[in-house]
């Protein structure tokens, strides 16, 4: 793999002047709706065109099912148990590095272009960045332009790191009409997507059934999203086009999934299946093998050990992740366990569910009643059967292994987080809260 060594070599040259890196988190895009991870709908054709250019991970999980634990796993290298950010009134611990932090005291501009509540700098994302500018959900153009901007800025001067996140895929779900290309307009719900999380509510608590044609009609208002949002990739992919050639590193990926009825349950937070916690991971930059395809088993953790080392700093000791450039090298690699856990943001019901996941095993502990569920993902990879054993056959060693790995709670945040009125008006719009 030559382009490979090259890669390697590349990033371990210390007399290069540190490269452009840009982060691009397209929130809630679940990986199996895009072409190139297989989709039989046309979603994601700019993404799908790019993507031959670069490298795609094709499995990358993510530690928890919402928005603030899962950013807060990127831009730190640990899981929500060690970051702290796992409540809607926790942000991350103080005593923790984060990613721009670390890149700004080895001398990067930082910037970023946010779009949802919950990456907003008062959670502690902010930290090391000279400028870090939010949006509402509903401001698609003026966040858009912004994003531009910040590129054309960002990779106009070296070396600099930019955090760019878009909020389009996330509820309400609602596709500008000449992207709503796949619902049938003679089937309309009136009010379902409006009232998505109500909905969600009543399913769960059994007094709502939401029928074929109704998830059916979600689903394909969501795919019109992606195709929204994919008309805006291409855009960003028209200015990076040049850099990642010459002298940027680009990854895109995504916070967590959203669900459709695939285990019960609508939208995103309190399971933790792949539907929800399967996401996409591409990487594009200088010598990065084009079209190569990288199986192995990845996390979201892994993206602040990727980039310090592209932009050659070392990573703090002790994080979770690890960087994905050694998919490129030819060292046996070990087999990666990543722990998971996930919630709601209110307070009281900040953590649900724990759980870990290997390539061929998930295990997933209800930590209010104990209850446990181990899908054999190998042979039931839709997650259907669960085979957690019974009575002695607790004792084989490979779920005991499985076991200690999950996560018992979460360290304590030293950072509480005040929410304004107004935060939570636009947290209640976007279903996170009653
Ligand atoms: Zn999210």
């Amino acid at each position: 793999m030559a382009a490979a060594a090259g890669l390697l070599a590349l990033v371990g040259c210390a007399r290069e002047p540190a490269p452009n890196l840009v982060l691009l988190s397209i929130d809630t895009l679940r990986a199996d709706h895009l072409g190139v991870y297989g989709y039989r709908r046309d979603t994601s054709p700019n993404l799908d065109a790019f993507a031959r250019r670069g490298a795609v991970f094709e499995h990358v999980y993510a530690p928890a099912a919402w928005t603030l634990p899962s950013h807060a796993s990127m831009m730190t290298g640990l899981v929500p148990g060690r970051h702290g950010a796992v409540g809607g009134d926790r942000g991350i611990r103080d005593d923790v590095a984060v990613l721009a932090e670390l890149l700004a005291a080895a001398g990067y501009r930082t910037d970023a272009v946010v779009n949802g509540p919950f990456v907003k700098a008062k959670f502690g994302f902010g930290r090391g960045f000279d400028s870090y500018v939010y949006f509402e959900k509903d401001d698609t153009e003026a966040h858009h332009d912004a994003v531009l901007r910040a590129l054309r800025a960002g990779l106009a001067r070296r070396p600099s790191f930019l955090f760019l996140h878009y909020m389009t895929l996330h509820i309400p779900h609602r596709p500008p009409p000449e992207h709503d290309r796949f619902s049938d307009p003679g089937a309309r719900f009136p009010g379902i997507a409006e009232n998505l999380r109500a909905t969600k509510l009543e399913l769960e608590a059994g007094r709502r059934v939401v029928s074929r044609a109704e998830v059916g009609y979600l689903r394909d208002l969501y795919d019109g999203e992606i195709v929204h949002l994919d008309a805006m990739l291409g855009e960003v992919f028209a200015l990076l086009a040049a850099a990642v050639a010459r002298d940027t590193y680009l990854v895109v990926t995504s916070d967590h999934g959203e669900e459709f009825l695939d285990h019960g349950s609508l939208i995103h937070n309190g399971t933790l299946y792949d539907e929800l916690i399967h996401v996409p991971f591409l990487l594009w930059g200088p010598d990065v093998p084009a079209g190569i395809r990288v199986p192995a088993l990845r996390g979201l953790v892994d993206v602040a050990p990727t980039l310090l080392e592209l932009a050659r700093v070392p990573a703090p000791p002790g994080l979770d992740g690890r960087s994905v450039l050694e998919a490129f090298g030819d060292a046996p690699q070990a087999e990666r366990v990543l722990p998971l856990l996930t919630g709601y943001p209110e307070p009281e019901r900040a953590l649900l569910k724990a759980g870990v996941r290997t390539e061929e095993m998930k295990l997933i502990v209800d930590l209010a009643t104990g209850a446990r569920e181990l899908y054999d993902l190998a042979r039931d990879p839709e997650e259907r059967r669960n085979v957690y054993p019974t009575g002695a056959r607790r004792d084989d060693p490979r779920l005991e292994a499985l076991e200690r790995a999950v996560p018992a709670g979460a360290a304590p945040s030293s950072r509480d987080v005040q929410l304004t009125p107004e935060e939570r008006e636009a947290l209640r719009s976007l279903g996170y809260i009653e």
